[in-house]
């Protein structure tokens, strides 16, 4: 990924994954994690050794540690000092329910990490703990989010992310608004849900008990864009769900913008690792549908399509693909994002 805050400076990334067992059992999370063990196994801790030796030896500038649960490694604080001393920025992506206990959040600003990005899915401990399947998930995350916006350094920052899903597409102006009153937080990374073939009818799960039409989701960003203040950056959402008219209305809101390229982890080279790359990319892969040939982003290689699932979720909509002459007019609510370049 290139730098996220968009600065003059580019940062090589390369993506460490610590598996798990997490304590959420997210409604769209792939049914393997739940496999995974509770602390890593000596073979995962030497991988994850070999992982960072890779990215630092071939110069790589940042690190974005992710996976199921990574702050519950039971070595994480000095895995994450040992890290932070060797590259300029360390990305954590984690839950965020470790961070309700007050000395662990303490020990962790110490490491020195750049960002944090914790997901929250509700207004209320009902809506958020129903996506996540674990009860008292929401009050963790809400402590964590205090104790983080008292200890973190000047230098530190954290973002907030959400998924559009059935169990909180009513919630989501809502959760715009409680992080703003609350916690005077202006912006929210929301992506759409996605899932693989494996999840699709194995564990009992299936796509349609937690996916949103890309009508609902149309609906929920024209409310959000409504929240004086609010800032969004909306994830593999097409642009061509939205009228031209909605989309000069877009324009014109401060901080909105949509992301709809396929990127995947960068991954460290080693045969570990081909697997999970095969795996994500399934996962993540996006088409073109009928009307994609008569768009501008197709051509210009600005987007990438629809994820696979969200193809077939969506057959009959009727999208509205993107003219030259509107994508002038839009540009600036665009991120074109590739991995490392
Ligand atoms: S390329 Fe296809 S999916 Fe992407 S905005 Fe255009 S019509 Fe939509």
């Amino acid at each position: 990924m290139t730098n996220p805050d968009k600065g003059p400076e580019q940062y090589v990334f390369g993506s460490i994954l610590i598996h798990l067992r997490c304590s959420n059992k997210c409604v769209f999370c792939d049914f393997r994690l739940s496999d995974s063990p509770d602390d890593l196994t000596q073979e995962q801790e030497i991988q994850l050794f070999k992982d960072t030796a890779y990215f630092y030896e071939n110069n790589f500038t940042a690190i974005d540690v992710s996976g199921s649960e990574p702050l519950r490694y039971s070595k994480i604080i000095p895995y994450l000092h040992r890290i932070c001393s060797m590259f300029k920025r360390v990305i954590i992506l984690d839950p965020g329910n470790s961070l309700h206990n007050e000395q662990f959040t303490k020990d962790i600003v110490k490491t020195g990490f750049y960002n944090i990005v914790i997901p929250i899915y509700g207004s209320t401990p009902k809506v958020h703990d129903s996506c996540v399947c674990n009860p008292g998930a929401h009050g963790k995350v809400i402590k964590g989010l205090r104790n983080l916006i008292k200890y973190k350094l000047p230098d530190q920052h954290f973002e907030l992310t959400s998924v559009f899903l059935k169990q909180n597409i009513n919630d989501i102006p809502k959760l715009a608004r409680f992080i703003q009153n609350e916690y005077g937080i202006n912006s929210l990374k929301i992506n759409a849900p996605t899932a693989s073939e494996e999840v699709e009818g194995i564990g009992g799960k299936k796509f349609s008990d937690f996916n949103v039409p890309f009508g609902q989701i149309r609906k929920a960003i024209i409310k959000l864009a409504d929240i004086k203040g609010m800032g969004y950056d909306f994830h593999y959402t097409p642009l061509c769900i939205f009228s031209d008219k909605e989309l000069l209305m877009l324009m014109k809101r401060r901080g909105v913008t949509f992301f709809n390229m396929f990127y995947t982890y960068n991954l460290s080279d080693t045969k570990a690792n081909q697997n999970t790359c095969k795996y994500v990319e399934r996962y993540r892969a996006q088409v073109f549908h009928d009307k994609c040939d008569q768009c501008y982003l197709k051509k210009a290689e600005i987007c990438l399509g629809v994820r696979r699932m969200h193809y077939t979720a969506n057959k009959n909509y009727n999208y509205n693909p993107i003219s030259k002459k509107i994508y002038a007019v839009i540009k600036p609510i665009i991120t074109v994002m590739k991995v490392n370049q």
